[in-house]
């Protein structure tokens, strides 16, 4: 099951969520050098890795990266939402 989670960007104090993990049908895959998100059907327990137009790598395990200023020094999960982790599949 997916979860959404909050960071917050060190470099910008940019709070921000995204989706994480495998749901049922999809899982959230996230490139690790630009910080895009790709979505793709959830298929076996394979772990995936695919080459980004930015010649990063897009993998389930990517570190996330601040979508307003692009710092990958994001500090580790704020804790819960506000209102707490969203399953979101
Ligand atoms: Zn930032
Ligand atoms: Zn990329």
């Amino acid at each position: 099951m997916g979860e959404i989670r909050s960071y917050r960007c060190n470099a910008c104090d940019h709070d921000f969520s995204r989706h994480e993990g495998r749901g049922f049908v999809v899982q959230m895959l996230y490139c690790d050098r630009c910080g895009c998100s790709r979505q793709i059907p959830t298929v076996d327990d394979k772990p995936v890795s695919i080459t980004c137009e930015c010649g990063g790598s897009i993998h389930e395990s990517a570190r996330p990266r601040c979508p307003a200023c692009n710092s990958s020094d994001i500090g580790d999960d704020t804790g819960p939402f506000s209102f707490g982790v969203i399953k979101w599949d």
